[in-house]
């Protein structure tokens, strides 16, 4: 995600950085720097102007040159400056009204449908509603089945008319059948076309008006940059939607559509998308999404993730086996499953401080558990709860029966050995003041 305008802002902050004393001229340097980043993420060329003014003039009246730190003072001016861009504050759904109704638009392919069974279903876990979700796409009947599709995955009951060629009148149906069937939540999915055309935004707008949905949510491949802004622009013409939807964020995206959209609809990007599974979806924190483009990390978001995974039970057992030095491999795996379940690895990895830069050349592996797990899964079920067992020979059968090699056994061994050295050292009389130490 944005990997290469953090990388261009980054160098440019290079430039303060070699320097004893700062002058204006480094500065303005810095600044035009920042500005070439982000016109080649694609951002269009007012607002890239504008916002390096903007920093200018704050960096002016603030003295920059006079303070202890002025790299650091301009970094965080330019991260105020894209928080605004984003939007400033989070922006939340309205969930008023009994149906809420929430009508979904946007081009064909943006990701409306796979969106549509997102939000049903993270309204539903996180919000404790009752969702249906609604086939208006009446031109292609492939589109009806990805819905159905969908919406069987998550367990969420998809309303469809297949011999209905009126999105208005199945629109309000579906309201109705909500209404009769005790669902409180209607997302309506819409026909799509591959661009912006009068029949479709005729045809979306009838289905607006007659609804009177309490959300219009925008969605759009943040892939397609100044496109991107551009489809906005028209579709908001048209419904005067409430918010944005950006899928596709998990791509090789340029960020143009993130920070440009904002400012050309004045809407807020309300969710992201960050893949096709259905757990792929994010609030959009602007703040979060900052840190993330300047290289700060977002450990807000991975503790936030780390927590929803947490099992509190769990984590009793796992201080109690130490507790008593049964810490094994079967645990071991089992960490590596809670892990995996926060997602994947290069997206973690971004949230990490300074980890993105760090490890940008290397080649991250979705898979970066795939050695480790084949290596436990060839020990006995012995070997496992008792590694102290595992002798030269044993090492040789199991490296032999995970496709591996010595050295990667010996490895994993070793890493095992200092994890739960460390998990029984948390444990002591020292171990309070140890979880200080790492900001615990
Ligand atoms: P629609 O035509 O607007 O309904 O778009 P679809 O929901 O059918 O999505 C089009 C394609 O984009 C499908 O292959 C989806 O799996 C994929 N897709 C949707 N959202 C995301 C996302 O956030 N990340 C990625 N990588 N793919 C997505």
């Amino acid at each position: 995600m944005f990997d290469n305008l953090s990388e261009k802002l980054d160098k440019a902050f290079h430039i303060l950085k070699g320097h004893g004393k700062i002058t204006e001229i480094n500065v303005a340097e810095t600044l035009k720097e920042v500005r070439r980043a982000l016109l080649d993420a694609d951002v269009n060329f007012k607002i890239a102007k504008d916002f390096t003014a903007r920093v200018r003039d704050k960096a002016i009246g603030q003295n920059v040159l006079t303070t202890l730190q002025p790299g650091q003072l301009l970094v965080k001016l330019v991260k105020d400056e894209l928080v605004d861009l984003m939007g400033g504050d989070v922006a939340g759904v309205n969930l008023s009204g009994n149906p809420t109704v929430i009508l979904m638009s946007g081009l064909q392919g943006s990701g409306k449908t796979t969106f549509s069974g997102k939000l049903a279903n993270y309204l539903k876990t996180k919000k404790n509603k009752k969702p249906l979700l609604v086939a208006c796409d009446i031109y292609r009947p492939a589109a009806i089945n990805q819905l159905h599709v969908v919406g069987k995955s998550i367990d969420v009951e998809v309303y469809s008319e297949i011999e209905n060629k009126n999105p208005v009148e199945i629109a309000q149906n579906a309201i109705k059948y909500a209404k009769a069937n005790g669902f409180n939540l209607v997302i309506v999915d819409t026909a799509g076309r591959l661009a912006v055309d009068e029949e479709m935004m005729d045809e979306i707008a009838r289905v607006h008006q007659a609804i009177q949905p309490h959300e219009t949510l925008f969605v759009v491949d943040s892939m397609t940059g100044q496109d991107a802004v551009n489809t906005a622009k028209a579709f908001n013409d048209r419904l005067n939607f409430d918010g944005v939807v950006l899928t596709k964020l998990d791509g090789d995206t340029r960020g143009g559509a993130a920070l440009s959209i904002k400012s050309v609809v004045n809407k807020p990007i309300k969710f992201i998308g960050t893949g096709e599974k259905m757990d792929a979806i994010d609030a959009f924190y602007p703040s979060r999404m900052a840190d993330r483009i300047l290289g700060m990390g977002d450990v807000v978001s991975l503790v936030e993730r780390a927590q929803a995974q947490f099992d509190e039970e769990e984590a009793r057992k796992l201080q109690k086996k130490i507790a008593k030095n049964q810490f094994g491999f079967d645990d071991f795996l089992a960490q590596i499953q809670q892990v995996k379940k926060m997602g994947n690895m290069k997206d973690l990895i971004g949230m990490i401080p300074g980890a993105s830069k760090a490890m940008k050349d290397i080649d991250i592996q979705d898979d970066a558990f795939k050695h480790i797990e084949a290596i436990i899964y060839s020990m006995t079920p012995e070997e496992r709860s008792k590694p102290t067992l595992i002798d030269t020979r044993r090492k040789n059968r199991i490296a032999k029966g995970s496709g591996t090699k010595i050295e990667q056994v010996n490895q994993l061994m070793k890493q095992f050995d200092q994890m739960s050295k460390m998990m029984k050292m948390m444990q002591g009389p020292g171990g309070k003041q140890m979880m200080k130490m790492m900001g615990g």
